[in-house]
């Protein structure tokens, strides 16, 4: 089987101990109002224990002392206990009993209320209920090319067209076979319902331009919600200009493709999001050859040494 990269650990994780007490009455969620009405605006970090870019981010934030000048912003961890099991030896500590992006539905919620993370995902659900927009700051075990994750509305469309960076726009399937991410729980789920949320994913976990990646972002959230006056810090007003000619390219899957030996290797990048035309080769199978199905077919999250039995990775399409 051919390796899995290293990937080098250049982001430290810090203490988070002085944040524990938040202003909303829940641990690690800090809630400020504005003096005027306006949207709440959440940019929650830790969804996964071991995504260190959205702690970084949300530290620098709270750090900062923003206020908003209207509505309401809430800065947040939220998987703290798994986040203080990450080590050098725990990289992949990205939860405990289960994932707490994979239960965000009020019939999973009322059968758990004894796992860590629904134990905190109860705690945390008064905040989340009243939130208007929501950027969940997420990061990936592959170096892939940053990219937004969200459901197919033209409202949540709208808001990752409008924050412009990352310009990549990875569609969700209707099905939630796996499960409900934060971003699915109710309103954000519904067409017609004006809250919106939608994941970025920054990057390589343990990489610094991931935190760069999901500070951009999260900045041009509160630019473009309107929620701070970006002038009163230098490094806020510095992320704040919207990338220039922002192209947005969007995807949907189509099909996993699963790994059927031990010894499948992309001849392209693992960065995910290269083209290939119909019948081009873009990875070997051991000796078998996996040739594009269609035109212009995206690789989508390609896994470096999968295992038989993985999925490698998917074909998608780019959709308008
Ligand atoms: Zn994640």
């Amino acid at each position: 089987m051919s390796q899995a990269p290293d990937y080098p650990l250049e982001l430290e994780p810090a203490d988070l101990s002085p944040y524990r007490q938040g202003t909303s009455g829940v641990d690690y969620v800090h809630s400020f109002r504005g003096p005027r009405a306006g949207p709440h605006v959440m940019i929650n970090a830790l969804t996964h224990g071991n995504e260190l870019c959205g702690m970084h981010v949300v530290k620098r934030l709270l750090d900062l002392n923003i206020r908003p000048v209207c509505g309401e912003l809430t800065l947040s961890f939220a998987n703290v206990a798994a986040y203080q099991l990450f080590s050098p030896q725990r990289l992949d500590a990205r939860f405990l009993d289960r994932d707490f992006n994979r239960l965000w539905h009020d019939e999973l919620l009322q059968e758990d209320s004894h796992s860590i993370e629904a134990r905190r995902a109860h705690e945390m659900l008064p905040v989340v209920r009243t939130v208007d927009r929501l950027l969940d700051l997420h990061s990936t075990w592959h170096a892939l090319k940053p990219f937004f994750v969200l459901p197919k509305f033209a409202k949540t469309r709208a808001l990752a067209d409008a924050l412009g960076y990352p310009g990549r726009q990875l569609f969700l399937p209707e099905l939630r076979h796996e499960g409900y991410h934060l971003i699915d729980y109710t309103p954000f789920r519904q067409d017609d319902a004006g809250a919106v949320a939608l994941i970025v994913e920054c990057g390589q976990h343990f990489a610094r331009s991931s935190v760069d990646n999901a500070w951009q972002t999260a900045v041009r959230m509160l630019q473009v919600c309107g929620v701070v006056d970006l002038a009163v810090a230098a490094d806020l007003h510095a992320a704040a200009v919207a990338p220039a000619n922002a192209s947005i390219e969007r995807f949907e899957i189509v099909q996993p493709v699963i790994a059927e030996s031990d010894h499948l290797e992309m001849l392209g990048s693992y960065a995910g999001f290269d083209a290939y035309p119909l019948g081009a080769c873009a990875a070997m199978d051991g000796q078998k050859s996996i040739l594009a199905p269609f035109e212009d077919a995206i690789v989508i999250a390609p896994r470096p040494a999968p295992a038989k039995g993985q999925q490698a990775f998917a074909w998608g399409r780019r959709v308008a």
